[in-house]
C-alpha cells in the first residue's frame, strides 16, 4: 500500500487511541490525526480515546473531543494505534483495536512488536508525529494539525536535542513552522513550564537521588506516600528522569515511582553506552535505545537492584570488549 491512510478512505467508523500515561507525542499525534481526518475526510465518524489528558495540552484544537471513558461497545471499521510499541500500551482501548475489522499500528519505537494487520513503524523517526507528517499531504496540514505535530516532535526530541533528532526531523519542524504556529509559546508552555507541585516533586527526587556503579549511574525513587503528600499526579513526575540524565559523569539514569503498593513505574535514560530499550524489554516494557521504561513489582530495593544489575552488565561488557562507541539507532 502506498499510503497507510488509504485503508481509512473505505472506512466509515474510525477509532484512534494512543498509549496509557499519554505524553506530548502521544497526545499530539492523536489530535493531529483526528483534526486531519475530520477536516479532510468528510462523512466519517472519528472517535479518539486517551486514558487521560494532562492539563498542559488543553489548548490544542478539539482536545475536548477526546474520550477518556471506554464504556461503549463500539465496533470500528478501522482502529488506529498511535505511539504504542505493543498492544498492551493501548490500555482500555485494546479491545476496540482487536475487535475492529481493520487495525493499523503507526509508531516509531524500536521495540515495536508489529501487532496490527497494517504496521507502519519507522524506528529512525524521532516521534510518531514525524511519522504522521510523512503520511499527511503537506498542503492539507493546517495550523491546528501543524501545532499538534510540532508539539509532539519537540517533546520526543527534548526540544530537538536528543540523538533521535535528524536533519529530516528539523526539515519537518521547519515546514511546520511555516504554517504559522506559535512555536516559542508551544515549547515554553508545554515543555519547560512547571507547576509549583512539579518543581517541588522534582526537587525532592533530586535530593533523594544516589550515584551507584562508581558514579556511572544515577538512581532516584519516590514512594506513593510522598507523591500523595505533594498532591502530585503521575504526569507531574515526567521531567525527573531527564534532569537525572544530565548529571555530569553518568552513563545511565533510573527513576522509579510507586504507582501502587510494591508496583513501580520505571523510567530509564542512557547517555550512549547503555541500551536501555534492551533492559526495559527484558522486564516486559519497551522504548528506545536511550529512553525506555517498564513496570515492575517488588520492593524498591529489588526493583533498583534488578535494573542496575543489567546496567552494570552492559557497562562491563563494553569495558571488556573495549567498546566505548555509543549505541546508535541502527544497533
Ligand atoms: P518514559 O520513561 O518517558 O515513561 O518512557 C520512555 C520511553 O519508553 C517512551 O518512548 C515510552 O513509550 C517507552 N515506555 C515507557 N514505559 C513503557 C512500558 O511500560 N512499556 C513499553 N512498551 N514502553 C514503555
Ligand atoms: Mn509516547
Ligand atoms: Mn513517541
Amino acid at each position: 500500500m502506498d499510503n497507510i491512510l488509504e485503508t481509512v478512505v473505505n472506512s466509515k467508523k474510525i477509532g484512534i487511541a494512543g498509549h496509557v500515561r499519554p505524553d506530548g507525542d502521544c497526545v499530539g499525534s492523536c489530535i493531529a490525526l483526528y483534526n486531519y481526518l475530520t477536516t479532510h475526510c468528510k462523512g466519517k465518524e472519528v472517535t479518539v480515546y486517551l486514558e487521560k489528558i494532562p492539563d498542559t495540552f488543553m489548548f490544542l484544537k478539539n482536545i475536548d473531543k477526546i474520550k477518556t471513558t471506554y464504556d461503549d461497545n463500539e465496533i470500528y471499521d478501522t482502529f488506529i494505534s498511535l505511539d504504542c510499541g505493543s498492544l498492551d500500551r493501548l490500555g482500555p482501548a485494546e479491545r476496540y483495536f482487536t475487535e475492529a475489522k481493520m487495525n493499523i499500528n503507526i509508531d516509531h519505537h524500536i521495540s515495536n512488536t508489529f501487532f496490527a494487520k497494517e504496521n507502519h513503524v519507522l524506528p529512525d523517526s524521532s516521534s510518531t508525529c514525524e511519522v504522521l507528517y510523512g503520511i499527511f499531504e503537506n498542503e492539507k496540514i493546517d495550523e491546528a494539525v501543524a501545532e499538534a505535530l510540532y508539539m509532539g516532535i519537540a517533546h520526543d526530541t527534548g526540544v530537538f536535542k536528543h540523538s533521535n533528532t535528524t536533519k529530516h526531523t528539523m526539515m519537518v519542524a521547519g515546514s511546520l513552522m511555516e504554517k504559522g504556529i506559535p512555536f516559542s509559546k508551544l515549547i515554553d508552555e508545554t515543555f519547560y513550564q512547571k507547576t509549583y507541585v512539579q518543581n517541588q516533586v522534582l526537587g525532592r527526587c533530586l535530593l533523594e537521588s544516589i550515584l551507584v556503579l562508581d558514579g556511572r549511574c544515577i538512581v532516584s525513587t519516590v514512594s506513593k506516600k510522598v507523591i500523595d503528600f505533594y498532591g502530585a499526579k503521575s504526569e507531574d513526575l515526567d521531567g525527573v528522569i531527564d534532569q537525572l540524565r544530565i548529571t555530569k559523569g553518568v552513563e545511565a539514569a533510573v527513576f522509579a515511582y510507586e504507582v501502587d503498593k510494591d508496583i513501580y513505574k520505571v523510567s530509564m535514560r542512557s547517555n550512549g553506552l547503555v541500551n536501555v530499550s534492551k533492559i526495559a524489554t527484558y522486564f516486559n516494557g519497551g522504548g528506545h535505545i536511550r529512553a525506555a521504561g517498564c513496570t515492575m513489582m517488588g520492593n524498591v530495593y529489588d526493583v533498583i537492584n534488578n535494573i542496575t544489575h543489567h546496567i552494570e552488565a552492559q557497562l562491563e561488557y563494553n569495558r571488556v570488549h573495549n567498546d566505548n562507541s555509543e549505541t546508535n539507532l541502527e544497533s
